[in-house]
């Protein structure tokens, strides 16, 4: 068995300050950053991950994924533009050891980071198969969308698949109840 940790869109604009920010993106990224530096560091308390990856929304022009009216639902104000601060890493997720990023949503919405491919043009599934990981440890923002997204992909690609909860934020309360839901009925363990 092999476990990867996937770190989801820990991006300026998804964090306090940005252009479509969630509450408690800045925190999630501070703790993100504290479990990367214990495994990096192989502290007593690190996980034992063999891998570990992050996505990224990388836009150029996708659409109708951008409104300059966005119903915060399938539309959303401009974020992680390409070459724009907004798109790159929040500073709290430090440090930044991934073995791979891949990058998603250059032309059109992409919430799944299984939709994202890496520098090598391997996608995420991929990736993740070439590399022996058959666990995956999904965390980052948001919650109710692309978190979402990528834990029910990872169960159907077969993935044993867990959501730490206390590292994800999520757009809306509501929305993150239902997706949370929708992730355990589809065999996401939630810890
Ligand atoms: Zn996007």
């Amino acid at each position: 068995m092999k476990r990867a940790l996937v770190v989801v869109d820990v991006q300026n604009d998804f964090c306090e300050g940005g252009s479509l920010a969630v509450a408690g993106g800045a925190e999630v990224a501070h703790r993100i950053g504290e479990l990367l530096h214990h495994w990096t560091e192989k502290l007593p308390q690190a996980p034992s991950y063999d891998a570990a990856v992050a996505t990224r929304d990388h836009h150029i022009d996708p659409g109708d994924h951008f409104s300059k009216e966005p119903d915060f639902v399938d539309s959303w104000p401009a974020h992680c533009v390409v070459g724009t601060d907004g798109e790159a890493f929040h500073p709290n997720l430090d440090p930044q050891p991934f073995d791979a990023v891949f990058l998603k949503g250059e032309h059109a919405a992409a919430y799944s980071g299984f939709e994202g491919v890496c520098a090598e043009g391997t996608g995420l599934a991929d990736w993740l198969r070439s590399h022996e990981i058959t666990h995956l440890d999904v965390c980052g923002i948001a919650t109710d969308y692309c978190v979402r997204a990528t834990a029910l992909d990872a169960v159907r690609n077969g993935f044993e698949t867990t959501l730490l909860e206390s590292m994800c934020a999520g757009v809306a309360p509501e929305s993150t109840k239902a997706a949370l839901a929708e992730m355990t009925d589809a065999g996401v363990r939630i810890s």
